[in-house]
């Protein structure tokens, strides 16, 4: 093992999409090692070829760069335990599993397919019978020679256990009597993941395998593949099942049904991907000392053991998300948050809008980006007008009394000197006072006649200044005629 410093490693397949489960595995094992200083490697598992999607790996990538989770070796990247992606290291595979048929560990497997489809019940369950097991070593020599097709499988111990301690569940242990003799190279050449993860994982100097525990009853395989090889085992982290809420109130594994559940999807619904990764970071871990909840990658670096992780399920709650995400929002210096508002600003909005003002109304008030649109409504399109809006018991409005007000507004606002928020504040200021109403009256006519709605991220004159000159008087005059 390189330097007696940790290794860890995320080894997705590259299935098109990045679950935010597998992303919670990526940022975990990328913490375990960050934490203590060690290295952290991307390895690329597609050795299934029939779930190969393009461009998948070109996700798990853009994935890892947008969440700042960089790998110290793996595609892209380079290293010394190169290739990264497994389609590309076979002959290794190929070699290590010869190297336990010399020693006894695995073994030539000629089954035909027919063979192994017989054994099985009429539910399509059925194991693996042993047949090629003891094969004569000049049957082997013979069907060999012919260029008969095989697999490689190991080769299980008929008794006795074999146990493992998981650092998060304890210790798992299961009879080598229910163990099959699993394949480990295919007849197509390609290696089985049950074995050539665990090639990889020793050559790469993995100390600490954390993953899903999909994994927790199948690894005493793996571990029993360490001991063939001679090899000191790894240490193994498996984590708890992220779990959505039911309808029904109930929680089962986190799927499309509970909503958006890829990182993609969640950046295209207008989450931000450091208050994804500061949501997901808790979602089974939490500070050892502290109830800390917003943490900087660099923060989480520093606080995070294993010693925190917990073994029952997490449950992935989206209002929780969203309130991350509103605080990120918040937080986010406005250079940053224009960068992501304006576009969005500037493709639904009209030209004379200031949508440089508008945005910035919105800051504090959205909770995700794509909550901007419906915001936005009533300044896109005039809203239909329910008279009723005029009538505020704090400021004493009505309907008809508003009507006034607008009327005499109007004509000064058309002499406005200029059309900034701090002229139009003075301006109807002055009217108030000359008419010895509240301010306030004045401000709630004249907003409700521009927004035709009754909340309004700003007030009157902010929001004119958002609408600018012409389209103000424009609904103004068009509030007094619906009076
Ligand atoms: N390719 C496996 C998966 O995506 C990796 C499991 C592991 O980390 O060992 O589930």
């Amino acid at each position: 093992m390189s330097d007696n410093k940790i290794v860890t490693r995320f080894a997705p397949s590259p299935t098109g999409f990045m679950h935010i489960g597998n992303l919670r595995t990526a940022l975990y094992s990328y913490l375990l090692s960050k934490s203590q200083g060690g290295k952290f490697i991307l390895r690329i598992e597609d050795t299934d070829q029939v779930r190969l999607v393009e461009g998948a790996t070109d996700v798990i990538i853009k994935t890892l760069e947008m969440t700042g989770i960089d790998y110290d070796e793996g595609p892209g990247v380079g290293g010394d335990h190169g290739p990264y992606v497994q389609s590309e290291r076979l002959p290794i595979y190929k070699e290590y599993a010869e190297k336990l048929v010399k020693s006894g560990h695995a073994y030539y497997c000629f089954c035909s397919a027919e063979r192994l489809e017989s054994l099985k019940d009429d539910k399509g369950i059925g194991g693996y019978d042993g047949h090629c097991r003891d094969l004569p070593a000049e049957v082997i020599e013979k069907n060999l020679a012919e260029g008969k097709p095989y697999v490689i499988r190991q080769k299980m111990p008929l008794e006795g256990t074999t146990s493992y301690v998981d650092q998060v569940y304890g210790e798992v242990s299961i009879d080598n009597s229910e163990l099959r003799d699993q394949i480990m190279i295919k007849a197509d050449g390609y290696p089985t993941y049950n074995f050539c993860h665990v090639v990889d994982d020793y050559l790469m100097g993995v100390t600490h395998v954390v993953r899903g525990n999909e994994y927790l009853t199948s690894t005493p395989k793996y571990c029993l593949l360490y001991d063939a090889f001679g090899w000191e085992r790894p240490n193994y982290v498996h984590l708890p099942l992220l779990m959505g809420k039911d309808a029904d109130g109930n929680v089962s594994k986190l799927s499309k049904r509970h909503g958006a559940v890829s990182f993609q999807d969640l950046v295209a619904d207008g989450y931000l991907p450091e208050a994804i990764v500061n949501y997901i970071a808790l979602l089974g871990w939490c500070p050892k000392d502290s109830n800390q909840e917003f943490f900087t990658m660099d923060e989480l670096k520093q606080n995070f053991s294993i010693e925190g992780l917990s073994k029952s399920p997490a449950v992935f709650d989206y209002e929780k998300l969203k309130w991350f995400n509103s605080e990120y929002i918040k937080n986010m210096p406005d250079d940053r948050y224009e960068e992501k508002a304006l576009p969005i600003l500037r493709e639904i909005c009209a030209d004379s809008v200031d949508i440089k003002k508008l945005a910035s109304l919105l800051h504090t008030r959205i909770a995700v980006f794509s909550e901007i649109k419906d915001a936005v409504s009533f300044v896109t399109s005039r809203l239909d007008m329910d008279p009723s809006l005029y009538t505020n018991k704090k400021n004493k409005t009505t309907p008809e009394g508003c009507k006034v007000i607008l009327e005499d507004c109007l004509p000064l606002l058309k002499d406005a000197a200029s059309w900034d928020n701090d002229t139009l504040f003075e301006l109807l200021k002055g009217y108030a006072a000359s008419k010895e109403l509240k301010a306030g009256a004045v401000m709630w006519a004249i907003r409700i006649a521009v927004a035709r709605q009754g909340v309004t991220p700003g007030g009157a004159t902010e929001l004119m200044e958002v609408f600018g000159k012409e389209e103000s008087i424009s609904r103004i005059e068009q509030a007094i005629a619906e009076l």
